[in-house]
């Protein structure tokens, strides 16, 4: 932190400040220039929010953050890229991890079929809600611990790994003994109780931005994740909400490089919820691996104009099938493999 006093601030206002700094227990560094004086204050980095309540103080300016406030996901104090390991499984900077599956789990032979056939096309993750967050309460809801069966049956069967959304702190225990990666979704970016929670639980956490979520308070629920003892944080982008009306979201690949410069974390791209529009999503496929994607998710389902939840956006297992041959030709551009 800097704190910057008034010109003009007297000799017993800055020593004041430096004598505040030092009982919060961190170094002051004066500097005298001709106008004003300027205080550095240097310590542990996690507790210096409390140094802003200097601006109350008699002759002091302003107080400004030298570093930025996300201090386990940022890449400030921890350069190399993290990799998250699901089983065998590496998602990090080297290899490139494709989750696909229904937004919903519907039956058995829906999830078999959708599982079958995107292990067969490359996926290596199973995604499907069994919880789901919908806008409307008179929406299906998901198939709940019966779903999650149904995901723990198709990895057993096929050996794809799998994610699903874990919506309140309550249900994490139950979750978590099925899948592989625990879901955040857009909807609970900022429900601090859950992320808390799931700071605590035994498996990585797939992180997806909120539609009205800024970069920064993306990195801030991953350091609450994080700060409560989970290192394994994925960031998904999926699509901000903007003013055009022509795409459900509008997927902002920006995000992708920017995120990675700005945090160790892994990062994977949502084209379906980014666009919700079946034919923007093998673009955007290519568009993210271009952008230095991680990983992607996409929606797929057997029969989409029966799907239960998000069919529009949803690819055919052949369009899926296709998508994965344009990502297989994009990906050595990029130095990585599936
Ligand atoms: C989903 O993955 O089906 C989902 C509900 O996504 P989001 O939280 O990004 O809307
Ligand atoms: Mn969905």
């Amino acid at each position: 932190m800097i704190i910057s006093m008034k010109a003009g601030a007297t000799k017993e206002q800055v020593q004041h400040v430096i004598d505040q700094i030092r009982k919060m227990g961190y170094e002051a560094h004066p500097i005298y220039g001709k106008e004003r004086v300027v205080i550095g204050a240097i310590g542990d980095e996690r507790g210096k929010a409390r140094l802003q309540a200097l601006e109350a103080a008699a002759g002091v300016d302003q107080v400004v953050p030298i570093l930025r406030p996300f201090k386990l996901s940022g890449r400030e104090l921890r350069r190399e890229a993290t990799v998250v390991r699901v089983g065998e499984i590496e998602i990090g900077p080297q290899r490139f991890v494709v989750m696909a599956g229904p937004c919903s789990v519907e039956s058995r032979e829906q999830i078999l079929s959708t599982a079958r056939s995107v292990k067969k096309s490359g996926a290596q993750i199973l995604r499907g809600g069994a919880f789901k967050p919908r806008t409307s309460p008179y929406s299906f809801q998901g198939l709940e611990e019966e779903g999650l069966k149904l995901l723990a049956e198709a990895r057993a069967e096929t050996g794809l790994k799998i994610v699903t959304e874990v919506m309140t702190p309550e249900d994490i225990p139950l979750v978590s003994a099925y899948t592989d990666i625990l879901q955040v979704g857009a909807r609970n970016m900022q429900n601090y109780a859950l992320l808390k929670r799931l700071g605590q639980a035994r498996r990585p956490v797939l992180l997806k931005r909120s539609m009205m979520g800024s970069i920064q308070e993306l990195l801030m629920s991953a350091e609450y994740i994080i700060s409560q003892g989970n290192p394994d944080v994925i960031l998904c982008e999926r699509g901000i909400r903007t003013f055009e009306t022509a795409t459900r979201n509008t997927m902002d690949v920006s995000a992708v490089p920017l995120l990675h410069e700005l945090s160790h974390l892994p990062v994977i791209a949502d084209p379906s919820h980014g666009t919700g529009l079946r034919s923007l999503i093998r673009p955007m496929a290519k568009a993210s691996v271009a952008a230095g994607a991680d990983g992607l998710m996409i929606e797929v389902h057997p029969n989409p104009e029966e799907a239960f939840s998000d069919g529009p956006q949803s690819l055919l297992l052949e369009e899926f099938e296709a998508l994965m041959q344009d990502v297989r030709r994009f990906l050595p551009l990029e130095g990585r493999t599936l």
